[in-house]
C-alpha cells in the first residue's frame, strides 16, 4: 500500500469511528540502517534510509475540551490523554510514545489542542524497523499540521528521542528519529552521531532497491551484551588515548594493540572499520557503484559476526544465502542490521530481481532454519509529511 492509499484508509477509519471526516493527516516512516552498526555510541557515522512503511495519524478538533482521544485502527484500542495541563506518563503503555512528544511540544511553549485521532502503522512493531520513532515523529508532524506552526525537523527529532528516552524508558540514540523526520525520497541520510550533522546521499537509480529480510527471531540474552560492548569500546578508547573510537584509526589501533586484550582489540577493530566503511559506502552510493557498496555491506556483516560478535545463526544464514545468489542473481551485498542477535538483514538488490530473490531466500531460509522469514523491499522513502491540512 502506498502512502496515498494508506491515508485514504486511515481517513475512512476515522470517519467510521468518529462519524466525520478528518481535517488533518500526518505520517512518518520507519527506517532501516543500510550500514554503520554499533557506531552511534562511539560518536561515529550511520547511514539509514526511510522505508516505505509509515505510522499515520488522522485528526480533527474534538468537541470536548482538555483531552486527546486516540483510536488505534489496527488493534482496535482506544486511549485518552489529558492535555488540560502538562502531559504525563500514563496507560496504556504505547500511549507514552505519543505522550512524550506532546510533553516535548508543551515544554517548547506549544499549546496542545483537544483532538480526536485515529492512527495506524505499516511499520512492523518491534521488528527493529523503528515503529516507535515513526509513531513519535508522526505525532510531532500532526502537531505541526494541527497548529499550523512549523518546527525545525532536527528539533522535532530531538523531542521524539527525548520522548522515547523519558516516557518509553528506552535509552536510544538519535538515528531513528532523525531519519524519520529528515528522510527524503531517493536519498539515504549520512548522520554524524557526534556533531549531529546530516548529509542527504542521493540514490536515484530505480534499478536498485533495498530488501529487508526479517529472520523473525529475537534471541533472549542475559541482558548485559550491549552494556558490555559499550564498556569495551570505552576501554579501547581510553587505552588508545582517544576521546572516543571515532578519533582512532587503523594505525592508532595497530600501534596500541599490545595495550588491549584480544577481545577489546576486536571490538575496536569493528567500530573503527565500520566508521570507515560507512563513509566509503556513502561515496559508493553517490557514484552508483553498487558492487562496491555491496562489498562494504558484506564486510560489515563479517565484522559484526566475528569481531563484534552480535550476529546469530539465522542472520548468518540469510547472508550466506545472499552470497550464494550473488550479483548474477541480483544481490550486491547483504548484512545484519540493527543491534543484532536476531531481527533483520538488509540487502542491496536489483529491483527487477526482487521477486526471484524473495522466493529463493524464503525457501532456503526455511530449509536451513525451519523458520518463515518476512521479506519486503523499499526504495529510499520520504521522511515525515503532512498529507492533509
Ligand atoms: P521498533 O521500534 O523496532 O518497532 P520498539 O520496541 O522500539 O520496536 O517499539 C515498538 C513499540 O512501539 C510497541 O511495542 C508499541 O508499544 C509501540 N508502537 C509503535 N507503533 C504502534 C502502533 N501503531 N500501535 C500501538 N503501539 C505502537
Ligand atoms: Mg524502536
Amino acid at each position: 500500500m502506498n502512502l496515498q492509499e494508506l491515508a485514504a484508509q486511515v481517513a475512512a477509519e476515522f470517519q467510521k469511528h468518529y462519524g466525520r471526516e478528518p481535517r488533518w493527516i500526518a505520517a512518518a516512516p520507519g527506517r532501516v540502517n543500510v550500514i554503520g552498526e554499533h557506531t552511534d555510541y562511539n560518536d561515529g557515522f550511520v547511514l539509514p534510509m526511510a522505508i516505505d512503511r509509515y505510522a499515520i495519524m488522522a485528526a480533527d478538533l474534538a468537541s470536548a475540551p482538555g483531552k486527546i482521544s486516540l483510536y488505534d485502527t489496527h488493534f482496535k484500542e482506544s486511549a485518552a490523554i489529558d492535555v488540560s495541563g502538562p502531559v504525563t506518563k500514563g496507560a496504556p503503555k504505547w500511549s507514552n510514545y505519543i505522550r512524550g512528544v506532546l510533553a516535548g511540544f508543551q515544554n517548547r511553549g506549544w499549546k496542545i489542542p483537544a483532538l480526536d485521532v485515529a492512527f495506524t502503522s505499516t511499520v512492523p512493531l518491534g521488528g527493529g524497523l523503528s515503529s516507535s520513532a515513526a509513531l513519535e515523529v508522526s505525532t510531532g508532524t500532526l502537531m505541526e499540521a494541527v497548529t499550523g506552526k512549523k518546527i525545525d525537523p532536527v528539533e522535532k527529532a530531538l523531542i521524539a528521542q527525548k520522548a522515547e528516552n523519558d516516557f518509553a524508558g528506552v535509552p536510544c540514540g538519535i538515528m531513528d528519529q532523525f531519519i524519520s523526520a529528515l528522510g527524503r525520497e531517493n536519498h539515504l541520510l549520512l548522520l554524524d552521531c557526534r556533531s549531529r550533522q546530516t548529509e542527504l546521499v542521493p540514490m536515484n537509480d530505480p534499478a536498485v532497491s533495498l530488501l529487508i529480510i526479517n529472520t523473525n527471531v529475537k534471541h533472549e540474552l542475559s541482558g548485559g551484551e550491549y552494556a558490555e560492548r559499550r564498556a569495551q569500546c570505552e576501554e579501547a578508547a581510553r587505552l588508545l588515548g582517544v576521546k572516543s573510537l571515532r578519533d582512532a584509526t587503523a594505525e592508532i589501533l595497530e600501534r596500541g594493540k599490545n595495550k588491549l586484550s584480544e577481545v577489546v582489540f576486536r571490538r575496536a577493530r569493528h567500530v573503527i572499520g565500520e566508521i570507515e566503511r560507512t563513509l566509503h559506502a556513502a561515496e559508493g552510493i553517490k557514484n552508483s557503484n553498487w558492487p562496491t557498496v555491496g562489498q562494504f555491506m558484506y564486510a560489515s556483516h563479517y565484522s559484526l559476526r566475528d569481531d563484534y560478535e552480535v550476529s546469530c545463526r539465522e542472520l548468518d544464514a540469510v547472508v550466506e544465502i545472499a552470497e550464494g545468489i550473488g550479483i548474477k542473481g541480483g544481490i550486491f551485498g547483504c548484512r545484519m542490521t540493527g543491534g543484532g542477535f536476531g531481527g533483520c538483514c538488509v540487502a542491496l538488490v536489483k529491483t527487477d530481481a526482487i521477486d526471484s530473490i524473495t522466493k529463493r531466500i524464503s525457501a532456503d531460509y526455511k530449509a536451513k532454519t525451519g523458520i518463515e522469514a518476512t521479506i519486503f523491499s523499499s526504495r529510499p522513502a520520504a521522511g515525515a509529511t503532512v498529507i492533509k491540512g
